[in-house]
């Protein structure tokens, strides 16, 4: 059923969250938003005042890893805020009806919310042949997401798949498969890269939403700068080491479990932008590069065909082992994208506590 003129202040007293919870909550997107702490009350005060808004998660080609990845969180802020931010109308893999009964769901979000539903879309969209490699209920996915993401106020493409194609276009890419905005040129899409991505950048999105009404500000990829601004290498705890030329030879030797650089073992940090190393996962536990493993630089362009081989180190960096930033590095190899960068809504706020480098990320081959 479609609600819905509760407010989230009014669903979240139903649920128990308290005052306090919601605050916590509040200042961690803030945080997360790379905004100053003043910002806490304004986020606080259009939440409580804003009406649920809809949303509708489709899945194509997909693993379900970033359904997982919000699901599973067992942040309390996280899981129990965001999911009473929004009214979930569609989502395949945890709504209760089925078939029909599903279908039409969908259907009643389209035609009742055409302009103010948000989709999510996790997974590619194969074009080949027509569109026939992934349907449902007797449609394709091509044409689903023509039909819902054209009608929807935004559409979140949730992980890598939904972005560029990730893993499913990765060569020879045989059904065709490419991203949301590929699919549906001219949707209002915000990009959220990474295998999968990280529910606390989600989270921060539909806050960014709900308080100013309008989509953070955007890299040429379209992703936030907020979450896709700054390069791993530049905020990674082993970044010491790099500098001072202390590298792990090979897995497990002394290096390695003394917590050394993983450059030499195929780490795409100095490549790579993402807040990984801030926003963590599992609740903020860690990271790849703390656990031990290189950055395979998930959040990029394309990165199943960019990025590998993953254990390779990177070819050339300039500086290697010397007294260099690789916010130095990202300007050397990407300054053929200068200047590209989409900077709206609160782009201001976000420059005076980010300085992002002046491009983030190498342009990628198509
Ligand atoms: S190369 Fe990788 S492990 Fe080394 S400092 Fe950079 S991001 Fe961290």
């Amino acid at each position: 059923m479609l609600p819905s003129n509760q407010t989230l202040s009014g669903a979240l007293q139903q649920k128990g969250v308290n005052r306090r919870r919601f605050v916590k909550f509040c200042t961690a997107m803030v945080a997360t938003l790379a905004l100053p702490p003043r910002y806490v009350a304004q986020v606080a005060a259009a939440l409580e005042k804003a009406r649920k808004p809809v949303l509708v998660w489709l899945q194509f080609q997909d693993c379900a890893g970033n359904s997982e990845s919000i699901l599973r969180s067992s942040h309390p802020s996280v899981l129990e805020v965001v999911l009473d931010l929004l009214s979930w109308e569609y989502h395949e893999l945890v709504m209760a009806g089925a078939g029909h009964q599903a279908e039409a769901a969908l259907e009643r979000v389209v035609r009742e919310e055409k302009g103010k539903f948000i989709a999510v879309v996790e997974g590619a969209i194969p074009l080949a042949d027509g569109g026939v490699y992934c349907t449902i209920g007797g449609r394709t996915a091509w044409d689903i997401a023509r039909h819902v993401c054209g009608s929807a106020a935004a559409t979140i493409a949730a992980g890598d798949c939904a972005w560029d194609g990730g893993l499913v276009r990765a060569n020879p890419n045989p059904t065709g498969a490419v991203g949301i905005e590929e699919a549906v040129p001219g949707a209002k899409v915000i990009n959220l890269g990474g295998c999968p991505q990280n529910p606390a950048n989600t989270a921060a999105v539909l806050v960014h939403y709900l308080t100013f009404g309008e989509l953070p500000a955007m890299d040429q990829f379209n992703r936030p700068l907020f979450a896709y601004g700054r390069i791993i290498h530049d905020q990674c705890e082993r970044r010491a080491n790099y500098d001072a030329g202390r590298f792990v030879q090979e897995w497990g030797d002394e290096g390695h479990r003394k917590g050394w650089c993983l450059y030499k073992m195929g780490c795409k940090g100095p490549q790579a932008t993402f807040n990984c190393p801030s926003v963590r996962w599992n609740d903020g536990t860690s990271w790849p590069v703390k656990a031990g493993h290189g950055c395979l630089g998930c959040a990029s362009h394309r990165f199943w065909d960019t990025r590998s081989p993953f254990y390779d180190r990177l070819p050339t960096v300039p500086g290697f082992g010397a007294d260099v930033t690789a916010g130095e590095i990202g300007l050397g190899v990407t300054a053929a994208v200068a200047g590209a960068t989409v900077i709206h809504g609160i782009a201001s706020a976000v420059r005076d506590r980010m300085r992002p480098p002046a491009s983030p990320e190498p342009p990628t081959k198509a």
